[in-house]
């Protein structure tokens, strides 16, 4: 009884969102048929800042961005309204429609309250990594959010709200394949959710792995895949540009000072690639157009094996390439190197929609295009340009918030720091006697008067920050048990970050952070610019009722109506 009633009430979410004629289907109809789509492909290009695609488009071909310029519904103002601009916040809120404040992913680093620590987002100790081999060594982790981790598992159970993935699966009761595939663990496995399987690239050794969350053991052609060790033949070779230089909008920006040297790797052209043993190598590949041609061989692979977009049901494919962000990261958006990727991305993007045309049709293709945030310049080129910036050092931040705690008595009050949140000690508040506000208030103050931070927002007391235009956005990214209790935000164009390793950050809620694509190509949507102000939140919300499914049960988001026009 309890089955049919839920059955009823489903086909009468269905037909109301998408009108009678669906029911002159059959009984089978899993979706909006009139489309025939069979793939939704979500692509996400981690920290391409919107005007990128604006700075290079003379240099595109045919087939890639442009195919997409050329015949989507391009959302030129799109922005996050969510504080801390990171990948694991970003991805989330592109995959459920709503905020950080309700997904639970607030940060790359989210506090984990039952053990009183510091964790990386998506690690799980009860989802081991899968091995992809006998053995393998370790390589040099850089990326300072994965340092934090304490176990290698990895999973999507910290997230607290279901994917628009995990509601096609619902809807199409498992008949809707679904894969979500990265350079980076956490953006697979945010976009892929609960249901679906995750694969993402090993800076251990170059291969594609998974955990035992989605796999007891790896499909027979991701092992083949694996054991054709693709990435390690670029041992020893170079990253050399694809085109002659003067034909680069940006030539002139390939040796800046302040641009970062990863470990032998060199800051010019031609970048070389350490040897098969060297523990950097396969990060290096991450950061030069490598590592988005291995995803896009990877995803090949994928499609065909899998046979997407030939069953009963559309099938739902995310790829989100990584290398645009881990190339601005030590070079930062405004470099050779950063143009280098882009355009290459555009080849591989290319690739890609004439394999997918191939495979499945683009005709029953719906691509859904955005970003998880945008980029910063350096610092130092914006002082060069006249806006003077800096480094914010997180040792002086926390002295700066310990002096503070001493003022009203207690010893080193900041247990951690972890942009963009200030955690503090409260055994030793409550010890000293003092109000906990009062405490927060006093350090949010002393951090605000610092140079080189804008505001910092004591998260017990909002109201203190009311008519802030940025109040808004911390708002959004305060998760009960998971952020901080103090939000600390850099004036524009600030580096703010603890590792000195990388040159340039995201992460702020300025616009250059927030700032992000989002374009929808397939069957009757009409080639369109739209200027007015979107946010990713509406991204999930479109995808479902262009598929006529009801949205992701917390969306926030409303559909981009232009789409269907
Ligand atoms: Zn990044």
């Amino acid at each position: 009884m309890k089955i049919l009633f839920i059955t009823t009430s489903r086909l009468l979410v269905s037909f109301s969102l998408i009108g009678f004629s669906t029911l002159c289907h059959s009984a089978v109809a899993s979706t909006d048929t009139e489309k025939d789509i069979r793939l939704v492909l979500q692509i996400t290009v981690d920290g391409l800042r919107a005007d990128l695609l604006n700075r290079y488009r003379a240099e595109f071909g045919k087939g890639g961005f442009n195919y997409l310029l050329n015949n989507g519904s391009v959302f030129t103002n799109a922005h996050y309204q969510h504080a801390n601009t990171e990948t694991i916040v970003g991805h989330t809120t592109l995959a459920t429609g709503t905020y950080p404040s309700q997904h639970g992913m607030v940060g790359n680093v989210i506090y984990d309250r039952k053990a009183g620590e510091l964790s990386y987002n998506i690690e799980d100790a009860d989802a081991p990594l899968l091995p992809s081999r006998e053995q393998s060594s370790a390589g040099e982790q850089v990326d300072p959010s994965q340092k934090l981790s304490r176990t290698k598992g990895r999973s999507p159970r910290a997230i607290q709200v279901p994917t628009f993935s995990d509601g096609l699966a619902a809807y199409n009761a498992g008949r809707s394949k679904i894969f979500g595939v990265s350079g980076k663990d956490r953006s697979a496995v945010a976009m892929t959710g609960h249901a679906g399987k995750a694969f993402w690239y090993s800076t251990d050794n170059g291969d594609f792995i998974t955990s035992r969350y989605y796999y007891d053991e790896y499909p027979a052609w991701v092992g083949d895949w694996n054991g054709q060790r693709k990435a390690e033949k670029y041992a020893g070779k170079q990253w050399k540009l694809s085109s002659e230089k003067p034909s680069y909008l940006l030539a002139g920006q390939d040796d800046r000072p302040y641009e970062v040297d990863l470990k032998g790797y060199g800051r010019t052209f031609p970048h070389q690639y350490g040897s098969a043993d060297n523990k950097l190598l396969y990060t290096q590949l991450l950061v030069s157009p490598v590592g988005d041609q291995l995803l896009l061989d990877f995803s090949k692979a994928l499609i065909s094996n899998e046979k997407l977009g030939q069953g009963s049901a559309p099938d739902y494919l995310s790829i989100s390439f990584s290398s645009v962000d881990a190339t601005n990261h030590f070079f930062g958006p405004s470099s050779l190197e950063n143009e280098a990727v882009v355009r290459d991305l555009d080849t591989t993007l290319a690739e890609l929609f004439s394999f997918v045309d191939k495979q499945v049709g683009l005709d029953h293709t719906l691509i859904v295009f955005s970003a998880d945030h945008g980029m910063a310049d350096m610092p130092e080129y914006m002082t060069e340009l006249g806006f003077a910036a800096g480094r914010l050092d997180a040792k002086d931040i926390i002295a700066a918030a310990n002096e503070a705690g001493k003022q009203l008595g207690i010893d080193e009050v900041v247990r951690y720091f972890f942009r963009p949140y200030v955690y503090l000690d409260k055994e030793k508040i409550t010890a000293a006697n003092l109000d906990y506000r009062q405490v927060e208030k006093a350090i949010a103050d002393a951090l605000t008067d610092f140079e080189g931070v804008n505001l910092a927002v004591s998260t017990k007391n909002f109201s203190r920050y009311k008519g802030n235009p940025l109040l808004k956005q911390v708002k959004r990214n305060q998760h009960t048990t998971r952020s901080g209790d103090i939000y600390v935000i850099q004036d524009p164009y600030w580096f703010l970050l603890e590792e000195g390793l990388i040159a340039v950050m995201h992460g702020s809620p300025w616009r250059y952070d927030t700032h992000v694509p989002i374009i929808f190509a397939g069957p009757d949507i009409t080639p369109r610019k739209i200027q007015r102000l979107v946010h990713p939140v509406d991204v999930a919300p479109t995808i479902t009722t262009y598929l006529g499914i009801s949205p992701p049960a917390s969306a926030q988001g409303s559909p981009l109506t232009e789409v269907f026009e």
